[in-house]
C-alpha cells in the first residue's frame, strides 16, 4: 500500500467508494464522475503506477481485471450492444490518478476515434 495513493486507500477501505465487487486481490467500483450510465472501475490491490509499469510478473493481473470488468459487464446486461474497457495511460492520454485502473464503459454509443 502506497500512503498517499487514491486507489490504494479505496481499496484499503480507508476512503468509501460504491464497490460493485471484490476479491482478494480486486476490486471495482463507480467512477465518481460517471461519463456513460455504466463507469466502474476495476483495480487490483497490487500498487502499480500504470499500464505501461506493469512487469512481465505482473501481467496476469490484467487478465483478473479484464475478467472481472467482463462479468460486471454480463451483470448490468451491456455486453450484448457493446462495451469499452479503457487504461488511460500517462497525461496525454488523460490518465490522473496514478494507480492501474481498467475503465469500463458502457450503457450508450461511444465515440469512435476517442478525443
Ligand atoms: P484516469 O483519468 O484514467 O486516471 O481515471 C481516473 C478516474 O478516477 C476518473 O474517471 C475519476 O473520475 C475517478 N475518480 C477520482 N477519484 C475518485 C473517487 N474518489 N472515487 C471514484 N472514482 C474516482
Ligand atoms: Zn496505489
Amino acid at each position: 500500500m502506497v500512503a498517499d495513493c487514491l486507489f490504494c486507500k479505496i481499496f484499503a477501505r480507508e476512503i468509501p467508494s460504491r464497490e460493485v465487487f471484490r476479491d482478494d486481490d480486486t476490486v471495482a467500483f463507480d467512477d465518481i464522475r460517471p461519463v456513460a450510465p455504466t463507469h466502474v472501475l476495476v483495480i487490483p490491490k497490487e500498487h502499480i503506477a500504470s499500464v505501461h509499469d506493469l512487469t512481465p510478473d505482473q501481467l496476469p493481473i490484467v487478465s483478473r481485471l479484464i475478467a472481472t470488468a467482463n462479468r460486471i459487464a454480463d451483470e448490468r446486461k451491456i455486453a450484448r450492444d457493446g462495451y469499452r474497457l479503457v487504461f488511460n495511460n500517462g497525461p496525454q492520454a488523460g490518465q490522473t490518478v496514478y494507480h492501474l485502473h481498467l475503465h469500463l464503459l458502457g450503457g450508450r454509443g461511444l465515440g469512435w476515434p476517442p478525443g
